[in-house]
Protein backbone atom coordinates (compact mmCIF):
# COMPACT_ATOMS: atom_id res chain seq x y z
CA UNK A 1 0.00 0.00 0.00
CA UNK A 2 1.49 3.02 -0.44
CA UNK A 3 1.06 6.13 1.80
CA UNK A 4 -1.32 8.40 0.09
CA UNK A 5 0.38 11.93 -0.44
CA UNK A 6 -1.98 14.32 1.47
CA UNK A 7 -1.94 15.79 4.98
CA UNK A 8 -5.25 14.35 5.80
CA UNK A 9 -3.55 11.19 4.84
CA UNK A 10 -0.24 11.37 6.45
CA UNK A 11 -1.89 12.72 9.60
CA UNK A 12 -4.16 9.83 10.12
CA UNK A 13 -0.98 7.16 8.59
CA UNK A 14 1.41 8.68 11.40
CA UNK A 15 -1.44 9.45 14.03
CA UNK A 16 -1.95 5.91 14.19
CA UNK A 17 1.42 4.80 13.65
CA UNK A 18 2.37 6.72 17.14
CA UNK A 19 -0.41 4.99 18.82
CA UNK A 20 -0.56 1.37 17.52
CA UNK A 21 3.91 0.90 16.86
CA UNK A 22 4.97 2.07 20.89
CA UNK A 23 1.74 -0.37 21.93
CA UNK A 24 2.44 -3.11 20.03
CA UNK A 25 6.43 -3.10 20.89
CA UNK A 26 5.95 -2.89 24.55
CA UNK A 27 3.15 -5.43 24.30
CA UNK A 28 5.73 -7.53 22.43
CA UNK A 29 8.39 -6.88 25.14
CA UNK A 30 6.46 -6.98 28.27
CA UNK A 31 4.61 -10.89 26.67
CA UNK A 32 8.61 -12.11 26.08
CA UNK A 33 9.70 -10.98 29.44
CA UNK A 34 6.33 -12.30 31.02
CA UNK A 35 6.55 -15.54 29.58
CA UNK A 36 10.03 -16.03 30.43
CA UNK A 37 9.11 -15.77 33.98
CA UNK A 38 5.89 -17.69 34.24
CA UNK A 39 8.06 -20.02 32.56
CA UNK A 40 10.71 -19.91 34.71
CA UNK A 41 8.24 -19.86 38.27
CA UNK A 42 6.13 -23.10 36.96
CA UNK A 43 9.80 -24.78 35.97
CA UNK A 44 10.25 -24.01 39.46
CA UNK A 45 7.24 -25.86 40.82
CA UNK A 46 7.65 -28.65 38.92
CA UNK A 47 11.09 -29.22 40.05
CA UNK A 48 10.18 -28.94 43.72
CA UNK A 49 7.65 -30.99 43.18
CA UNK A 50 9.39 -33.53 41.29
CA UNK A 51 12.06 -33.40 44.20
CA UNK A 52 9.42 -35.02 46.17
CA UNK A 53 8.30 -37.20 43.43
CA UNK A 54 11.55 -38.74 43.01
CA UNK A 55 12.08 -39.07 46.89
CA UNK A 56 9.08 -41.40 46.64
CA UNK A 57 9.91 -43.73 43.71
CA UNK A 58 13.14 -44.14 44.99
CA UNK A 59 11.54 -45.27 48.22
CA UNK A 60 9.48 -47.73 46.70
CA UNK A 61 12.18 -49.12 45.04
CA UNK A 62 14.47 -49.43 48.06
CA UNK A 63 11.13 -50.80 50.15
CA UNK A 64 10.61 -53.42 46.97
CA UNK A 65 14.53 -54.37 46.91
CA UNK A 66 14.41 -54.70 51.05
CA UNK A 67 11.12 -57.25 50.70
CA UNK A 68 13.95 -59.39 48.19
CA UNK A 69 16.72 -59.21 50.29
CA UNK A 70 14.45 -60.14 53.29
CA UNK A 71 13.45 -63.43 50.97
CA UNK A 72 16.84 -63.98 50.28
CA UNK A 73 17.52 -64.27 54.32
CA UNK A 74 14.92 -66.44 54.93
CA UNK A 75 16.25 -69.98 56.64
CA UNK A 76 14.22 -71.87 53.90
CA UNK A 77 16.30 -69.97 51.46
CA UNK A 78 19.46 -70.46 52.87
CA UNK A 79 18.94 -74.02 53.51
CA UNK A 80 17.25 -75.05 50.47
CA UNK A 81 14.49 -75.99 51.50
CA UNK A 82 12.15 -76.56 48.64
CA UNK A 83 8.78 -76.83 50.73
CA UNK A 84 9.10 -74.41 52.87
CA UNK A 85 10.21 -71.81 50.17
CA UNK A 86 7.61 -72.64 47.72
CA UNK A 87 5.07 -72.08 50.94
CA UNK A 88 7.12 -69.07 51.72
CA UNK A 89 6.83 -67.41 48.45
CA UNK A 90 3.18 -68.09 48.12
CA UNK A 91 2.51 -66.28 51.11
CA UNK A 92 4.94 -63.73 49.85
CA UNK A 93 3.05 -62.62 46.92
CA UNK A 94 -0.15 -62.86 48.37
CA UNK A 95 0.93 -60.30 50.81
CA UNK A 96 3.05 -58.16 48.00
CA UNK A 97 0.56 -57.38 44.72
CA UNK A 98 3.66 -55.60 43.25
CA UNK A 99 5.09 -58.78 42.69
CA UNK A 100 4.34 -61.22 40.12
CA UNK A 101 6.43 -64.00 40.81
CA UNK A 102 9.44 -64.64 42.92
CA UNK A 103 12.40 -66.90 41.89
CA UNK A 104 15.39 -68.88 43.55
CA UNK A 105 18.29 -69.49 41.37
CA UNK A 106 21.26 -71.35 42.71
CA UNK A 107 24.59 -70.97 42.39
CA UNK A 108 25.44 -72.04 39.25
CA UNK A 109 22.77 -69.64 37.99
CA UNK A 110 20.01 -72.32 37.34
CA UNK A 111 16.52 -71.87 38.21
CA UNK A 112 15.24 -73.91 41.33
CA UNK A 113 12.10 -72.56 42.40
CA UNK A 114 10.09 -70.54 40.04
CA UNK A 115 6.52 -69.14 41.14
CA UNK A 116 5.91 -68.46 37.40
CA UNK A 117 7.49 -70.68 35.18
CA UNK A 118 9.00 -74.05 34.50
CA UNK A 119 12.67 -74.88 36.60
CA UNK A 120 15.93 -75.47 35.29
CA UNK A 121 16.50 -72.37 33.01
CA UNK A 122 20.26 -71.03 32.84
CA UNK A 123 20.51 -67.24 33.96
CA UNK A 124 23.84 -67.41 34.81
CA UNK A 125 24.83 -64.63 32.01
CA UNK A 126 22.11 -61.89 33.56
CA UNK A 127 23.03 -59.27 35.40
CA UNK A 128 21.33 -59.44 38.26
CA UNK A 129 23.69 -62.94 38.55
CA UNK A 130 26.57 -61.73 38.03
CA UNK A 131 25.98 -59.07 40.73
CA UNK A 132 24.89 -61.36 42.82
CA UNK A 133 27.64 -63.23 42.96
CA UNK A 134 29.54 -59.83 43.53
CA UNK A 135 27.42 -60.05 46.78
CA UNK A 136 25.12 -56.77 45.27
CA UNK A 137 21.58 -56.67 45.59
CA UNK A 138 20.49 -55.13 42.19
CA UNK A 139 17.51 -53.42 40.55
CA UNK A 140 17.52 -54.46 36.80
CA UNK A 141 16.80 -52.05 34.18
CA UNK A 142 13.29 -52.71 32.46
CA UNK A 143 13.33 -56.25 30.84
CA UNK A 144 10.27 -58.30 28.49
CA UNK A 145 9.43 -60.82 30.86
CA UNK A 146 10.55 -64.61 29.95
CA UNK A 147 6.75 -66.31 30.09
CA UNK A 148 4.40 -63.13 30.36
CA UNK A 149 6.26 -60.89 27.69
CA UNK A 150 5.29 -57.69 29.32
CA UNK A 151 7.69 -55.36 30.53
CA UNK A 152 9.27 -55.68 33.78
CA UNK A 153 12.24 -54.74 36.83
CA UNK A 154 13.58 -57.50 38.81
CA UNK A 155 14.97 -57.15 42.15
CA UNK A 156 17.57 -59.31 43.42
CA UNK A 157 19.65 -60.43 46.25
CA UNK A 158 22.48 -62.82 46.64
CA UNK A 159 21.75 -65.69 48.96
CA UNK A 160 24.78 -66.48 51.20
CA UNK A 161 23.97 -70.69 52.63
CA UNK A 162 24.38 -71.06 56.44
CA UNK A 163 27.99 -71.13 56.44
CA UNK A 164 28.38 -67.57 54.35
CA UNK A 165 29.19 -68.48 51.30
CA UNK A 166 27.32 -67.45 47.67
CA UNK A 167 24.57 -70.04 46.65
CA UNK A 168 22.41 -68.47 44.41
CA UNK A 169 20.25 -65.45 44.22
CA UNK A 170 16.51 -64.79 45.20
CA UNK A 171 14.52 -62.44 42.54
CA UNK A 172 11.05 -60.65 42.51
CA UNK A 173 9.41 -59.73 39.46
CA UNK A 174 7.59 -56.42 39.64
CA UNK A 175 5.69 -55.20 36.54
CA UNK A 176 6.17 -52.07 35.31
CA UNK A 177 2.45 -51.25 34.90
CA UNK A 178 3.04 -51.43 38.89
CA UNK A 179 5.53 -48.91 39.32
CA UNK A 180 4.14 -46.48 36.42
CA UNK A 181 0.74 -46.11 38.29
CA UNK A 182 2.72 -45.99 41.55
CA UNK A 183 4.44 -43.07 39.59
CA UNK A 184 1.53 -41.68 38.12
CA UNK A 185 -0.52 -41.52 41.26
CA UNK A 186 2.05 -38.91 43.01
CA UNK A 187 0.83 -36.28 43.17
CA UNK A 188 0.90 -33.35 45.58
CA UNK A 189 -0.53 -30.66 43.54
CA UNK A 190 -3.47 -31.23 41.33
CA UNK A 191 -1.03 -30.62 37.97
CA UNK A 192 -0.13 -33.52 35.63
CA UNK A 193 0.86 -36.69 36.68
CA UNK A 194 4.60 -37.47 36.47
CA UNK A 195 5.99 -40.19 34.02
CA UNK A 196 9.20 -42.07 33.67
CA UNK A 197 11.51 -41.97 30.56
CA UNK A 198 14.41 -44.14 29.76
CA UNK A 199 17.50 -41.58 29.92
CA UNK A 200 19.57 -42.96 27.71
CA UNK A 201 17.13 -42.78 24.87
CA UNK A 202 14.56 -39.68 25.73
CA UNK A 203 11.42 -42.33 25.56
CA UNK A 204 8.80 -42.66 27.94
CA UNK A 205 9.28 -46.14 29.56
CA UNK A 206 6.18 -48.65 27.77
CA UNK A 207 5.40 -45.66 25.71
CA UNK A 208 4.19 -48.01 21.87
CA UNK A 209 6.75 -47.92 19.15
CA UNK A 210 7.73 -44.70 17.22
CA UNK A 211 6.88 -42.53 20.40
CA UNK A 212 9.35 -39.54 19.76
CA UNK A 213 12.20 -38.82 22.55
CA UNK A 214 11.64 -35.91 25.17
CA UNK A 215 14.45 -32.99 24.26
CA UNK A 216 15.52 -32.72 28.26
CA UNK A 217 18.77 -31.43 28.32
CA UNK A 218 21.38 -34.37 28.99
CA UNK A 219 22.14 -35.67 32.07
CA UNK A 220 25.36 -34.32 32.30
CA UNK A 221 24.01 -30.78 31.38
CA UNK A 222 22.92 -28.95 34.16
CA UNK A 223 18.82 -28.44 34.04
CA UNK A 224 18.55 -24.59 33.18
CA UNK A 225 16.38 -22.76 30.82
CA UNK A 226 12.98 -24.37 30.76
CA UNK A 227 12.42 -26.85 27.71
CA UNK A 228 9.45 -26.05 25.84
CA UNK A 229 8.37 -28.49 22.76
CA UNK A 230 5.65 -30.33 21.47
CA UNK A 231 4.37 -33.51 23.09
CA UNK A 232 2.77 -36.46 21.36
CA UNK A 233 -0.51 -34.61 21.20
CA UNK A 234 1.24 -31.72 19.68
CA UNK A 235 0.14 -29.32 22.63
CA UNK A 236 3.32 -26.81 23.55
CA UNK A 237 4.19 -28.06 27.07
CA UNK A 238 6.85 -26.97 29.30
CA UNK A 239 8.96 -30.63 30.62
CA UNK A 240 11.21 -30.92 33.28
CA UNK A 241 13.14 -33.88 34.03
CA UNK A 242 14.91 -35.26 37.63
CA UNK A 243 17.40 -38.01 37.19
CA UNK A 244 16.24 -41.48 38.78
CA UNK A 245 17.90 -45.24 39.93
CA UNK A 246 21.49 -43.13 39.24
CA UNK A 247 20.76 -41.61 36.29
CA UNK A 248 18.77 -44.84 34.37
CA UNK A 249 15.50 -42.85 34.26
CA UNK A 250 13.83 -39.64 34.59
CA UNK A 251 11.40 -38.41 36.52
CA UNK A 252 9.33 -36.04 34.07
CA UNK A 253 6.63 -33.81 34.06
CA UNK A 254 5.29 -31.81 31.63
CA UNK A 255 2.38 -29.33 32.32
CA UNK A 256 0.66 -27.18 28.81
CA UNK A 257 2.32 -23.83 28.20
CA UNK A 258 -1.21 -22.79 28.19
CA UNK A 259 -2.07 -23.37 31.20
CA UNK A 260 1.35 -22.06 33.01
CA UNK A 261 0.34 -18.44 31.05
CA UNK A 262 -3.33 -18.55 30.90
CA UNK A 263 -3.33 -16.24 33.29
CA UNK A 264 -1.02 -13.76 31.76
CA UNK A 265 -2.92 -14.26 28.06
CA UNK A 266 -5.80 -13.19 29.96
CA UNK A 267 -4.09 -10.09 31.41
CA UNK A 268 -2.91 -9.08 28.05
CA UNK A 269 -5.82 -9.79 26.73
CA UNK A 270 -7.29 -7.84 28.94
CA UNK A 271 -4.24 -5.02 28.07
CA UNK A 272 -5.27 -4.75 24.60
CA UNK A 273 -8.57 -4.80 24.85
CA UNK A 274 -8.12 -1.35 26.92
CA UNK A 275 -6.11 -0.30 24.76
CA UNK A 276 -7.92 -0.79 21.60
CA UNK A 277 -11.19 1.08 22.98
CA UNK A 278 -8.77 3.60 23.99
CA UNK A 279 -7.61 4.08 20.47
CA UNK A 280 -11.45 3.75 19.30
CA UNK A 281 -12.35 6.19 21.46
CA UNK A 282 -9.42 8.68 20.21
CA UNK A 283 -9.27 7.82 16.67
CA UNK A 284 -13.13 10.33 16.05
CA UNK A 285 -10.56 13.13 17.50
CA UNK A 286 -7.61 12.74 15.34
CA UNK A 287 -10.23 12.04 12.34
CA UNK A 288 -11.57 15.29 13.23
CA UNK A 289 -8.49 17.17 13.75
CA UNK A 290 -7.46 15.81 10.26
CA UNK A 291 -10.39 17.27 9.54
CA UNK A 292 -10.09 20.63 10.62
CA UNK A 293 -6.66 20.98 8.98
CA UNK A 294 -7.04 19.66 6.05
CA UNK A 295 -10.86 21.27 5.25
CA UNK A 296 -9.90 24.72 5.62
CA UNK A 297 -6.58 24.01 3.53
CA UNK A 298 -9.19 22.41 1.05
CA UNK A 299 -11.09 25.64 0.96
CA UNK A 300 -8.45 27.74 0.16
CA UNK A 301 -6.79 25.71 -2.03
CA UNK A 302 -10.49 25.53 -3.93
CA UNK A 303 -10.91 29.93 -3.76
CA UNK A 304 -7.20 30.15 -5.09
CA UNK A 305 -8.80 28.24 -8.58
CA UNK A 306 -11.48 30.38 -7.95
CA UNK A 307 -9.29 33.53 -8.13
CA UNK A 308 -7.46 31.51 -10.99
CA UNK A 309 -10.37 31.75 -13.23
CA UNK A 310 -11.01 35.32 -12.31
CA UNK A 311 -14.10 34.95 -10.17
CA UNK A 312 -12.97 37.45 -7.75
CA UNK A 313 -16.29 38.21 -6.12
CA UNK A 314 -17.64 34.81 -4.96
CA UNK A 315 -14.72 34.05 -3.50
CA UNK A 316 -15.61 33.75 0.19
CA UNK A 317 -18.91 33.91 0.20
CA UNK A 318 -20.17 34.07 4.38
CA UNK A 319 -15.84 33.97 5.37
CA UNK A 320 -17.53 31.21 7.70
CA UNK A 321 -14.36 29.82 9.68
CA UNK A 322 -16.61 28.37 12.01
CA UNK A 323 -14.93 25.08 13.70
CA UNK A 324 -10.77 26.37 12.28
CA UNK A 325 -8.08 26.50 14.63
CA UNK A 326 -7.05 30.21 15.33
CA UNK A 327 -3.92 29.61 12.79
CA UNK A 328 -5.76 28.77 10.02
CA UNK A 329 -8.28 30.76 10.49
CA UNK A 330 -6.42 33.81 10.38
CA UNK A 331 -4.60 32.74 7.06
CA UNK A 332 -8.60 32.12 5.75
CA UNK A 333 -9.56 35.40 6.59
CA UNK A 334 -6.53 36.99 5.31
CA UNK A 335 -6.89 34.98 2.17
CA UNK A 336 -10.75 36.00 1.89
CA UNK A 337 -9.80 40.04 2.42
CA UNK A 338 -6.41 39.15 -0.22
CA UNK A 339 -9.17 37.94 -2.61
CA UNK A 340 -11.81 40.53 -2.33
CA UNK A 341 -8.78 43.40 -2.94
CA UNK A 342 -7.18 41.44 -5.37
CA UNK A 343 -11.08 41.20 -6.78
CA UNK A 344 -11.79 44.72 -6.03
CA UNK A 345 -8.37 46.47 -7.66
CA UNK A 346 -9.01 43.66 -11.15
CA UNK A 347 -12.22 45.36 -11.23
CA UNK A 348 -11.11 48.79 -11.14
CA UNK A 349 -8.83 47.96 -14.03
CA UNK A 350 -10.65 46.18 -16.23
CA UNK A 351 -12.78 48.95 -15.90
CA UNK A 352 -10.03 51.75 -16.44
CA UNK A 353 -8.89 49.37 -19.49
CA UNK A 354 -12.18 49.84 -21.08
CA UNK A 355 -13.03 52.77 -20.73
CA UNK A 356 -12.08 56.08 -22.65
CA UNK A 357 -10.43 58.34 -20.44
CA UNK A 358 -11.76 61.60 -22.62
CA UNK A 359 -15.34 60.73 -23.05
CA UNK A 360 -16.22 58.12 -20.23
CA UNK A 361 -17.44 55.87 -23.14
CA UNK A 362 -15.97 52.27 -23.48
CA UNK A 363 -13.39 52.24 -26.08
CA UNK A 364 -12.24 50.12 -28.64
CA UNK A 365 -11.05 47.28 -26.55
CA UNK A 366 -14.12 46.33 -25.76
CA UNK A 367 -15.85 46.39 -28.62
CA UNK A 368 -14.83 42.80 -30.11
CA UNK A 369 -16.22 41.07 -26.63
CA UNK A 370 -19.73 43.30 -25.73
CA UNK A 371 -20.47 44.10 -29.88
CA UNK A 372 -19.91 40.36 -30.19
CA UNK A 373 -21.92 39.43 -28.02
CA UNK A 374 -25.09 41.72 -28.46
CA UNK A 375 -24.72 40.48 -32.30
CA UNK A 376 -25.26 37.07 -30.96
CA UNK A 377 -28.02 37.40 -28.76
CA UNK A 378 -29.84 39.04 -31.62
CA UNK A 379 -28.83 36.44 -34.18
CA UNK A 380 -30.09 33.71 -31.80
CA UNK A 381 -33.14 35.64 -30.35
CA UNK A 382 -33.97 36.24 -34.27
CA UNK A 383 -33.99 39.76 -33.66
CA UNK A 384 -33.06 42.85 -35.86
CA UNK A 385 -29.90 44.66 -34.84
CA UNK A 386 -27.81 47.58 -36.08
CA UNK A 387 -25.03 49.37 -36.54
CA UNK A 388 -24.61 53.30 -36.17
CA UNK A 389 -20.59 54.78 -37.08
CA UNK A 390 -20.52 57.99 -36.64
CA UNK A 391 -17.50 60.68 -37.16
CA UNK A 392 -16.79 64.46 -36.61
CA UNK A 393 -17.19 66.67 -39.73
CA UNK A 394 -14.37 68.74 -40.32
CA UNK A 395 -12.76 67.75 -37.17
CA UNK A 396 -9.31 68.55 -38.27
CA UNK A 397 -10.37 72.41 -38.66
CA UNK A 398 -12.09 72.39 -35.35
CA UNK A 399 -8.65 71.83 -33.79
CA UNK A 400 -6.51 73.86 -35.95
CA UNK A 401 -8.86 77.18 -35.28
CA UNK A 402 -10.07 76.89 -32.34
CA UNK A 403 -7.65 74.81 -30.42
CA UNK A 404 -7.04 71.23 -29.23
CA UNK A 405 -8.80 72.03 -26.13
CA UNK A 406 -11.72 73.42 -27.92
CA UNK A 407 -11.76 70.25 -29.72
CA UNK A 408 -11.81 67.79 -26.47
CA UNK A 409 -14.47 69.73 -25.44
CA UNK A 410 -16.43 68.95 -29.18
CA UNK A 411 -16.04 65.04 -28.32
CA UNK A 412 -17.31 65.40 -24.44
CA UNK A 413 -20.00 67.42 -26.07
CA UNK A 414 -20.90 64.45 -28.83
CA UNK A 415 -20.09 61.47 -26.68
CA UNK A 416 -22.71 63.19 -24.05
CA UNK A 417 -24.95 63.15 -26.84
CA UNK A 418 -24.54 59.72 -27.58
CA UNK A 419 -25.26 58.52 -23.55
CA UNK A 420 -28.07 60.03 -23.35
CA UNK A 421 -30.09 59.30 -26.70
CA UNK A 422 -28.78 55.58 -26.50
CA UNK A 423 -31.12 52.99 -24.76
CA UNK A 424 -29.06 51.34 -21.65
CA UNK A 425 -28.94 48.34 -23.91
CA UNK A 426 -27.21 49.60 -26.83
CA UNK A 427 -23.27 49.51 -26.71
CA UNK A 428 -21.86 52.92 -27.23
CA UNK A 429 -17.75 52.81 -27.93
CA UNK A 430 -15.38 55.42 -28.76
CA UNK A 431 -13.52 54.26 -32.00
CA UNK A 432 -10.30 56.33 -31.87
CA UNK A 433 -10.19 59.57 -32.37
CA UNK A 434 -13.17 61.08 -33.43
CA UNK A 435 -15.08 58.59 -34.75
CA UNK A 436 -17.85 56.49 -32.45
CA UNK A 437 -19.60 53.78 -32.76
CA UNK A 438 -23.35 52.16 -31.78
CA UNK A 439 -24.14 48.58 -31.50
CA UNK A 440 -28.17 48.66 -31.07
CA UNK A 441 -29.59 45.41 -30.01
CA UNK A 442 -33.25 44.86 -31.22
CA UNK A 443 -33.24 47.89 -33.32
CA UNK A 444 -34.03 47.54 -37.68
CA UNK A 445 -32.92 49.95 -40.02
CA UNK A 446 -35.39 52.64 -40.02
CA UNK A 447 -35.62 53.01 -36.18
CA UNK A 448 -31.70 53.46 -35.99
CA UNK A 449 -31.68 55.51 -39.05
CA UNK A 450 -34.27 57.65 -36.95
CA UNK A 451 -31.75 57.56 -33.85
CA UNK A 452 -28.64 58.84 -36.47
CA UNK A 453 -30.82 61.35 -37.47
CA UNK A 454 -31.93 62.43 -34.00
CA UNK A 455 -27.77 62.60 -32.60
CA UNK A 456 -27.20 64.57 -35.88
CA UNK A 457 -29.45 66.85 -35.36
CA UNK A 458 -28.51 67.20 -31.78
CA UNK A 459 -25.53 67.40 -32.53
CA UNK A 460 -25.76 70.26 -35.18
CA UNK A 461 -27.65 72.00 -32.25
CA UNK A 462 -24.30 72.20 -30.20
CA UNK A 463 -23.83 75.62 -29.00
CA UNK A 464 -20.37 76.16 -28.26
CA UNK A 465 -18.31 79.43 -28.57
CA UNK A 466 -14.84 80.12 -28.13
CA UNK A 467 -13.49 83.27 -27.61
CA UNK A 468 -17.17 84.34 -28.73
CA UNK A 469 -17.08 82.62 -31.80
CA UNK A 470 -18.77 79.92 -32.61
CA UNK A 471 -18.35 76.55 -33.31
CA UNK A 472 -19.37 74.49 -35.97
CA UNK A 473 -20.05 71.15 -35.16
CA UNK A 474 -21.66 68.60 -37.29
CA UNK A 475 -21.33 64.54 -37.78
CA UNK A 476 -21.79 62.40 -40.56
CA UNK A 477 -23.60 58.78 -39.49
CA UNK A 478 -23.25 55.79 -41.43
CA UNK A 479 -25.84 52.74 -40.62
CA UNK A 480 -26.26 49.22 -41.26
CA UNK A 481 -28.41 46.96 -40.25
CA UNK A 482 -27.45 43.14 -39.31
CA UNK A 483 -28.09 40.72 -42.40
CA UNK A 484 -29.09 37.18 -42.21
CA UNK A 485 -25.57 35.73 -44.21
CA UNK A 486 -22.41 38.06 -43.14
CA UNK A 487 -20.35 38.67 -45.90
CA UNK A 488 -17.40 40.86 -44.90
CA UNK A 489 -15.14 40.67 -42.18
CA UNK A 490 -14.41 37.47 -39.69
CA UNK A 491 -17.61 37.61 -38.59
CA UNK A 492 -21.35 39.18 -38.02
CA UNK A 493 -20.23 42.15 -35.66
CA UNK A 494 -17.25 42.57 -38.33
CA UNK A 495 -19.82 42.41 -41.38
CA UNK A 496 -22.11 44.73 -39.20
CA UNK A 497 -18.93 47.18 -38.49
CA UNK A 498 -17.51 47.05 -42.38
CA UNK A 499 -21.18 48.26 -43.36
CA UNK A 500 -21.81 50.79 -41.08
CA UNK A 501 -18.29 52.38 -42.01
CA UNK A 502 -18.99 52.19 -45.68
CA UNK A 503 -22.36 53.81 -45.10
CA UNK A 504 -20.22 56.33 -43.28
CA UNK A 505 -17.96 56.97 -45.76
CA UNK A 506 -20.64 57.30 -48.32
CA UNK A 507 -22.49 60.17 -46.00
CA UNK A 508 -18.80 61.63 -46.11
CA UNK A 509 -18.56 61.34 -49.60
CA UNK A 510 -22.02 62.68 -50.33
CA UNK A 511 -21.14 65.87 -48.45
CA UNK A 512 -21.03 65.39 -44.91
CA UNK A 513 -23.90 65.98 -41.86
CA UNK A 514 -25.66 63.44 -43.01
CA UNK A 515 -26.88 59.88 -42.23
CA UNK A 516 -26.60 56.79 -44.85
CA UNK A 517 -27.65 53.47 -44.97
CA UNK A 518 -26.00 51.05 -46.17
CA UNK A 519 -28.30 47.89 -47.75
CA UNK A 520 -27.07 44.81 -48.93
CA UNK A 521 -29.45 43.65 -51.67
CA UNK A 522 -27.87 46.02 -54.13
CA UNK A 523 -24.41 46.35 -52.52
CA UNK A 524 -24.68 50.25 -52.24
CA UNK A 525 -26.03 53.02 -50.18
CA UNK A 526 -29.71 53.93 -50.62
CA UNK A 527 -31.17 55.65 -48.30
CA UNK A 528 -30.36 59.22 -47.22
CA UNK A 529 -31.59 61.08 -44.13
CA UNK A 530 -30.12 64.03 -45.55
CA UNK A 531 -27.41 65.50 -47.80
CA UNK A 532 -26.95 69.32 -47.43
CA UNK A 533 -24.72 69.55 -50.48
CA UNK A 534 -24.48 66.04 -51.68
CA UNK A 535 -21.77 65.02 -53.38
CA UNK A 536 -20.17 61.04 -54.22
CA UNK A 537 -21.66 58.18 -55.47
CA UNK A 538 -22.64 55.02 -53.13
CA UNK A 539 -21.38 51.84 -54.59
CA UNK A 540 -19.38 49.08 -54.32
CA UNK A 541 -18.24 46.76 -51.78
CA UNK A 542 -17.83 48.48 -48.00
CA UNK A 543 -13.86 49.24 -47.14
CA UNK A 544 -12.84 46.61 -44.85
CA UNK A 545 -10.81 48.22 -41.47
CA UNK A 546 -8.34 46.31 -39.47
CA UNK A 547 -8.58 44.29 -36.30
CA UNK A 548 -11.16 45.41 -33.91
CA UNK A 549 -9.25 45.15 -31.05
CA UNK A 550 -6.35 47.62 -32.16
CA UNK A 551 -7.01 51.13 -32.64
P1 LIG B 1 -13.62 64.62 -42.07
O1 LIG B 1 -14.75 65.55 -42.12
O2 LIG B 1 -13.28 64.03 -43.39
O3 LIG B 1 -13.76 63.60 -41.05
O4 LIG B 1 -12.36 65.48 -41.70
P2 LIG B 1 -11.67 65.55 -40.30
O5 LIG B 1 -10.83 66.74 -40.20
O6 LIG B 1 -12.67 65.38 -39.24
O7 LIG B 1 -10.76 64.28 -40.33
P3 LIG B 1 -9.24 64.03 -40.19
O8 LIG B 1 -9.03 62.55 -40.10
O9 LIG B 1 -8.54 64.78 -41.23
O10 LIG B 1 -8.86 64.69 -38.85
C1 LIG B 1 -9.17 64.15 -37.60
C2 LIG B 1 -8.55 64.97 -36.56
O11 LIG B 1 -8.99 64.66 -35.28
C3 LIG B 1 -7.05 64.88 -36.53
C4 LIG B 1 -6.67 64.82 -35.09
O12 LIG B 1 -5.78 65.82 -34.70
C5 LIG B 1 -7.96 65.05 -34.39
N1 LIG B 1 -8.05 64.34 -33.19
C6 LIG B 1 -7.97 62.95 -33.03
N2 LIG B 1 -8.11 62.64 -31.74
C7 LIG B 1 -8.28 63.81 -31.04
C8 LIG B 1 -8.48 64.11 -29.67
O13 LIG B 1 -8.54 63.26 -28.81
N3 LIG B 1 -8.63 65.44 -29.33
C9 LIG B 1 -8.58 66.42 -30.26
N4 LIG B 1 -8.73 67.67 -29.84
N5 LIG B 1 -8.36 66.13 -31.53
C10 LIG B 1 -8.24 64.87 -31.95
MG1 LIG C 1 -12.29 60.59 -38.84
MG1 LIG D 1 -13.83 63.58 -39.03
Amino acid sequence: MRLGRTIKAQLRFYSLLLILLPLALSLAAFYGVLRTEGLRKAQGEMQAELRHHRFDVERWLGYRLADVVHVSRTDAVRTVDMSAMKRDFHAFLDAHGDFRSLVYVDAAGRTVVDMDAPAGVDLSDREYFLRARQGQPFISRVLTGRTSGKAIVIFSSPVLNPQGDFAGLVFGVVRINALLEMVSSLRRTPVDPSFLVDAASGVPLLAPENTPSIPLPSLDAPIDGPTVYRNRDGDEVLGVGLPLKNGEWLLVQERAVADILGDMHRQLLLLLAVSGLTIAALTPFLLRLAQRVTGPIERISAMSERIMAGEYGSVCPGLDAAGMPPELERLYRNFCRMAERIGTHVGELERLTGTDELTGLANRRLLADAGARIVSICRRAGQPCACLMLDLDHFKHINDVHGHATGDEVLRRLAAAIASAVRSSDFAVRMGGEEFAIIAPNTDAPHAMALAERLRRTVERIDLRQAGISVPVAISVGVAGMTVTPRYGAGPLEDLLARADHALYRAKQAGRNRVMLWDDTDHGVVAEQEAPDGEGQPEGAPRLRGPLSGS
